[in-house]
């Protein structure tokens, strides 16, 4: 990688971009493992990576105990949400080999403190709902009984569902700082992006100078669009609609919590770290069901004094081509009735690509509704 400066860029979160990788310990086989679940694991590359900047490892008592009852770690830095690593008891040794589901050791981590947890009082916190049809709070209460904090050391780093699309944030920086941007955007998704999600990264972009298309990778729920299909609707729809230099598409490694306004606040924290100056908040950002109002995602933002997260979040509504403005608009800008906008339900988007039909134009460009009608025929 080329030595081009980032000083100009946002700094990270804390000031400094961590790096926890390292090399194996020489006494790697006589420690004791403990396996991670792929939610853990995601966690873990991103503490490797910076992603998780300033975290070294995964969270002691008081942080923990601080991010739930104030989001803000101990020492006051905004944090909104658990990274926690759960174990069935107290380990043997100062330090344990953390492996991956094939029971590959993968990091170090130097014990600092073994702890209890509340599940229904995380939830509540965390997820603001202890109901277990939440798929987040499901997946707490699976979890074993106890907490594990300590730093760690990545010696071998996850190997990435998408390599082409994979930057670490001092990759993203970089190549940020050769293009010459200052004011990045990042847009986080987990869907297919049609015309109403196009609009808002192009209306964000029209005011700074380039734009993260960042998708989510990592663990989604089994009825969200698989991100393979998802990366090859990126693809076309980037092509064939975004300038080629003011738009970079890179993957976010991290699995979906779906804890709604607490877990925008933490995409918004990491998107700071990949060097995003500015981040895109819509209605109801990762929300899932009612559990949350449209607008409290947006709304959290305001609990934070506006220097202290740093990164700018830019507000959106929902948006829709309306026939008369004969344009993309929001409720924000447009003054006509509902008949007038091309509004299709999810479902009926489903259907229509499941018979192979094409959305209309106005809804989907072409290009993305061919990958999207491929998919589902096989
Ligand atoms: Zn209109």
């Amino acid at each position: 990688m080329s030595a081009v400066a980032t000083d100009h860029l946002i700094k990270p979160h804390g000031g400094e971009l961590v790096d926890r990788t390292g090399a194996a310990p020489e006494d790697l086989a006589d420690l004791k493992v403990v396996q991670l679940t792929s939610r853990e694991l995601s966690d873990l590359d991103m503490l490797a990576s910076g992603a998780l900047s300033p975290l070294e490892g995964f969270m002691g008592q008081a942080d923990y105990e601080s991010v739930l009852e104030s989001m803000r770690l101990s020492n006051g830095l905004p944090w909104s949400l658990p990274v926690c690593l759960a174990v069935d008891g107290p380990p043997q040794g100062d330090r344990v080999a953390l492996a991956d589901e094939s029971g590959t050791p993968v990091a170090l981590l130097e014990v600092e403190g073994v702890y209890d947890y509340d599940k229904e009082r995380e939830a509540e916190l965390a997820y603001r709902t202890t109901d277990q049809e939440h798929p987040g709070v499901a997946r707490l209460y699976e979890q074993k009984a106890m907490y594990l904090a300590g730093k760690v050391t990545v010696f071998e780093r996850a190997t990435p569902q998408f390599p082409e699309l994979a930057r670490d944030p001092a990759a993203t920086r970089a190549i940020f700082a050769e293009r010459g941007w200052r004011r990045v955007v990042g847009f986080q998704t987990r869907n297919p992006i049609h015309r109403a999600h196009e609009y808002l990264t192009k209306v964000a972009l029209e005011t700074v100078d380039g734009l993260l298309i960042h998708p989510l990778v990592g663990d989604t729920k089994g009825d969200d669009v698989p991100a393979a299909t998802r990366v090859a609707c990126y693809d076309v729809l980037v092509r064939n609609y975004y300038p080629a230099d003011r738009v970079l598409v890179s993957a976010f490694p991290a699995a979906m919590r779906y804890a709604g306004p607490r877990e925008a606040i933490w995409h918004a924290i990491c998107r700071k770290n990949y060097g995003c100056s500015h981040f895109i908040v819509g209605r109801d950002h990762a929300g899932v069901g009612s559990y949350y109002g449209t607008y409290d995602a947006q709304l959290i933002f305001d609990e934070f004094e506006p220097h202290e997260l740093d990164i700018e979040p830019m507000f959106f509504e929902h948006s829709f081509w309306c026939r008369v403005c004969g344009s993309m608009a929001s409720a924000k800008t447009c003054p006509h009735d509902a008949e007038d906008h091309v509004f299709l339900s999810g479902t009926k988007v489903r259907e229509m690509l499941g018979n192979g039909e094409l959305p209309p134009v106005e809804f989907s460009r072409p290009e993305v509704a061919e990958v999207l009608i491929e998919a589902y025929k096989s």
